[in-house]
């Protein structure tokens, strides 16, 4: 008989264990409350990279002039965006719903909650189904956290999840929370022309990046216009008629039409019925193990609501091996998920990417690295292209010269990261990256020359 194999939560860990557990032969059930592609479709990645694509043609016809043409304007039509912002998301659920069918994969429109080790319900519109589990995955996500000290409204005090765009534009927005979340809104409201303060709750923004990185995009910012608070913590908004104001744990108070909330999530494990089923959570998150099971062993948890990596990325790759596991793969040929490999990227202007060991991280635990730098400056395309902003960084090990990790600050970093997430993950050396035939003019001729 085949394994039963329930998933709650159809996100990107859920469908990617799903077809996968499927295409292996597993009977598998999806029971989604809302749309397949979850809330990364619905709510983070995808319209957040969609209004940033927007912005980023703005951005493009501002600097028009210095690309030989006549001066362009380009002003935003924020219905034609939403509008845009749907069909796409349409189009990914569409192709998202077809690719479970063809793989035989059963999806129920409803709520599902344990009720027990083996035992799963779903609450649908047409009644309850009660399901019966050889293997269950929890992938329900988390959604953005709202601290008591402020009543989101949805209206001038939103979250990332009314800001697609909100009913009406930000003339001045205030973003709290310097990590990737916060600066990648105030990029996106800032190329639509609002002016934008960041509350930055430390020294530098994006705290958990390299300083070098993290400074390339604070000169950004600042050479952009847009204002930076720093040191300084939010602990309350209020609503003063069309205005919003921000109260900073110092006295500071910055004042906008707007404020937008980017300070973290929290897990979707409420009333799942974990405790029911036996399985321990930690704040709310599901610990795993490096298979991804829980506590309880044939009840795995991926994707955000395990605490890792908050990527889309991660959650995917988490969900492929939850689907090998279940199917008995990982006692042949099986590769571990490894955490520090996975790449990142943070889609400002210019773009930031990681992967790997960085710099700082190298120092901070007394590890030998040979670290080699160039700018996109001395690069024929990045100067061709208008944008030579940025430079490539890889880190290597200097006794074998293996590829360790790599920072990249420019335009395409989020694409030109895969090769050195590639390297990194295949233990390709320096020189494998110099002796590869590339093309001429390109942006990645700057990862050969960075590893030469
Ligand atoms: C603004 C923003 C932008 C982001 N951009 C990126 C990016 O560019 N790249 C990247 O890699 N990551 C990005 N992320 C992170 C990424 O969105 C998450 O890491 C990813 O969505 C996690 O996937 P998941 O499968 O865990 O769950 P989710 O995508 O959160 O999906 C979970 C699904 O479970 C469903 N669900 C929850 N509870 C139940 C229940 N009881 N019954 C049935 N269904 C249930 C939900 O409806 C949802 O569809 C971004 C995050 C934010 C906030």
């Amino acid at each position: 008989m085949a394994i039963r194999f329930v998933i709650i939560g159809g996100g990107p860990a859920g469908v990617q264990a799903a077809t996968y557990a499927a295409r292996l032969g597993a009977e598998v059930t999806v029971v989604e409350r809302d749309l397949v592609g979850g809330a990364a479709n619905l709510w983070d990645c995808i319209p957040s990279k969609a209004m940033i694509a927007t912005g980023g043609v703005m951005s493009v016809t501002r600097r028009a002039q210095t690309m030989g043409l006549a001066a362009l304007d380009a002003s935003l039509d924020a219905d034609a965006l939403r509008s845009r912002i749907t069909s796409i998301e349409d189009h990914l659920n569409r192709s998202v719903t077809g690719l479970l069918e063809s793989q035989g994969v059963r999806l129920i429109r409803g709520l599902g909650t344990l009720k027990g080790p083996h035992q799963v319900v779903a609450e649908t519109a047409d009644g309850i189904h009660e399901l019966e589990a050889d293997a269950v995955l929890l992938s329900t996500g988390s959604r953005p956290r709202v601290p008591d000290w402020c009543e989101v409204d949805g209206e001038r005090v939103l979250t990332t999840r009314q800001a697609y765009p909100p009913p009406e534009m930000p003339s001045h927005l205030v973003v709290i929370g310097s990590g990737v979340t916060g600066v990648e809104f105030v990029h996106m409201f800032r190329s639509f022309g609002a002016d934008v303060t960041l509350v930055v709750s430390r020294q530098q923004v994006l705290p958990q990046k390299d300083p070098e990185v993290a400074a390339a995009l604070e000169d950004d910012f600042l050479r952009r216009g847009v204002k930076l608070l720093k040191g300084a913590r939010a602990v309350g908004i209020d609503r003063e008629g069309n205005e919003v104001v921000v109260r900073c744990d110092d006295g500071r108070m910055v004042r906008g039409s707007h404020a937008l909330l980017a300070i973290g999530a929290v897990p979707n494990s409420d009333g799942l019925g974990l405790e029911e089923a036996g399985v321990v959570t930690d704040g709310g998150y599901v610990p795993v193990n490096q298979h991804c099971q829980s506590s309880v062993p044939h009840i795995y948890a991926a994707g955000d609501l395990s605490g890792k990596l908050p990527l889309a990325s991660v959650a995917s790759m988490q969900g492929r091996k939850v689907a090998e596991h279940v199917m008995g793969l990982h006692t042949r040929e099986h590769r571990h998920l490894d955490y520090e490999k996975a790449a990142s990227a943070i889609f400002t202007e210019p773009e930031i990417a990681d992967v790997g060991l960085a710099e700082a991280e190298a120092f901070a635990i007394g590890r030998k690295i040979r670290v080699t730098k160039v700018p996109f400056a001395a690069n024929a395309r990045a100067v061709i292209d208008g944008d030579p902003r940025g430079f490539v960084k890889i880190v290597s090990d200097p006794a074998t010269g293996v590829v360790l990790g790599g920072s990249i600050v420019g335009t395409g970093a989020s694409e030109l990261i895969s090769v050195i997430a590639l390297a990194v993950t295949a233990n390709l050396r320096v020189a494998d990256i110099v002796e590869s035939l590339l093309v001429h003019p390109a942006l990645a001729e700057a990862l050969a020359d960075a590893a030469e």
